[in-house]
């Protein structure tokens, strides 16, 4: 066959009609048929992608939830009830088929009231990682209303869009963590007074996004780049997760449980109630006389609270969770072949001193960093292949440490 007559052998173009073809054994094709070939191949893997997400949730029953939430986060077991639950409820949403009956599963949008420290956010991104969907973690204390300083409700999304890597598809299969939920509650019961900028005003907003609505996303971000093109996001099937500390709630709690007793004879479940931690018995009400608006708290119906880490969670944090703490240093140290042990009383010591100087969970790594950094420091050259951090060893590292002189601020 002469030069000039070469053709793509899936078209037919002849080689001139193309910008290049290319040969293979026994035929040849052209740059039109490698795009369009692209084209398909990447339709396939998208639809492969939906499918995978679809039987992937359809798996994840609410034990198995349950279980994946176990590796990571010590006890707190109520509200990983709560969570599985609501997940799975809220995958089954998604994937349920258009049916023409008048069921209309609604968003189980989930509302985590506890100390900070005590794994809210961590169960959030642990769900997220479980389902491999993209998460973005807010801080509500910075939303304002537009137009005022600070950041917009808007803002959330841009955020998810970027966890998402800008896939809008996946961006609205997301979760959003809003973190600090109760510092937009209405400060005052009055709010027709002043205006509120982070308070009601912000709290309407918000609800639009809970809601389920489409919104116009600047994709970098709202005030720097007034230029960009919006990209439109539908909030429908986003799952949202607030938490936040909600300090003083408790007085609430307290008193409508007193009121509750009023009249009624002292029943046993009266005599149960558990004084140390009345979180455990909060209700929407108690979220609604901390000034959060009904229609807010109607949008976040899985109400659920964490408990506070006593001694024994915060040791089991230190070694049990799948990435734990100690786990996280032995790895650090394997590296330079060196094996890692902490003993049984370094760790009660760690977390006696967490306590004490109130540092909760996050002051665990804290402690551990203090501790370690001389051996870190030094021992990759060394030479030496074992590291045993006894109590002893662990106490004077500490005492030479700037972390030990919290105790004096605290
Ligand atoms: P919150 O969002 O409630 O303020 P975080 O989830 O950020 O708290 O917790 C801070 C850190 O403390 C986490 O990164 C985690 O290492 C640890 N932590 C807190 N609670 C738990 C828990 N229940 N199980 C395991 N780790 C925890």
């Amino acid at each position: 066959m002469a030069k000039e007559e070469l053709e793509c052998s899936f078209c037919g173009r002849k080689k001139p009609e193309t910008n290049l073809l290319i040969a293979g054994l026994d035929a040849h094709i052209c740059d039109k048929c490698i795009e369009q070939a692209h084209g398909i191949v990447m339709e396939e893997l998208k639809q492969g992608e939906a499918k995978e997400l679809s039987s992937d949730l359809m798996l994840s029953k609410p034990k198995v939830i349950k279980e994946f939430l176990d590796q990571y986060v010590i006890g707190q077991e109520a509200t990983k009830k709560v969570m599985s639950v609501a997940v799975y409820n809220h995958y089954k949403r998604l994937l349920q088929p258009a049916s023409d009956d008048d069921v209309e599963i609604q968003k189980s949008n989930i509302i985590m009231v506890g100390e900070t420290g005590t794994g809210k956010t961590l169960i959030a991104k642990t769900i997220a990682k479980m389902l491999n969907v993209p998460l973005a973690i807010v801080d509500a204390t910075v939303l304002t209303e537009a137009g005022y300083v600070g950041e917009d409700v808007e803002g959330i999304l841009t955020r998810l869009l970027q966890a998402a890597d800008y896939n809008v598809e996946k961006a609205q299969r997301g979760i959003v963590f809003i973190d600090e939920i109760d510092k937009i509650a209405r400060k005052s019961d009055n709010p027709s007074i002043t205006r509120d900028v982070s308070g009601e005003g912000v709290q309407q907003a918000l609800l639009k996004l809970l809601e389920g609505t489409t919104v116009n996303v600047p994709p970098k971000g709202g005030r720097k780049h007034p230029d960009q093109k919006f990209v439109e996001v539908d909030t429908e099937n986003i799952l949202f997760i607030a938490g936040g500390a909600f300090d003083g709630i408790e007085r609430n709690i307290s008193k409508r449980l007193n009121m509750q007793a009023v009249g009624f004879s002292a029943s046993k479940s009266d005599d149960k109630i558990e004084r140390t931690n009345l979180l455990k018995y909060i209700i929407p009400k108690d979220l609604k006389d901390f000034g959060l608006i009904p229609e807010i708290i109607g949008r976040l119906p899985a109400l659920t609270y964490m408990n506070p880490l006593d001694e024994s969670t915060l040791r089991s944090i230190l070694t049990e969770p799948k990435n734990a703490i100690v786990k996280q240093y032995q790895k650090l140290f394997e590296m330079d072949d060196i094996e890692f042990e902490m003993t049984d009383d370094a760790l009660d010591y760690i977390v006696e001193k967490a306590v004490e100087y109130r540092l909760g969970a996050r002051g665990l790594r804290s402690l551990c960093e203090a501790i370690l950094t001389d051996a870190m420091f030094e021992m990759p050259e060394s030479g030496k292949s074992k590291l045993k951090v006894s109590r002893a060893y662990a106490e004077e590292k500490l005492d030479k440490s700037t972390i030990s002189k919290l105790k004096a601020v605290s």
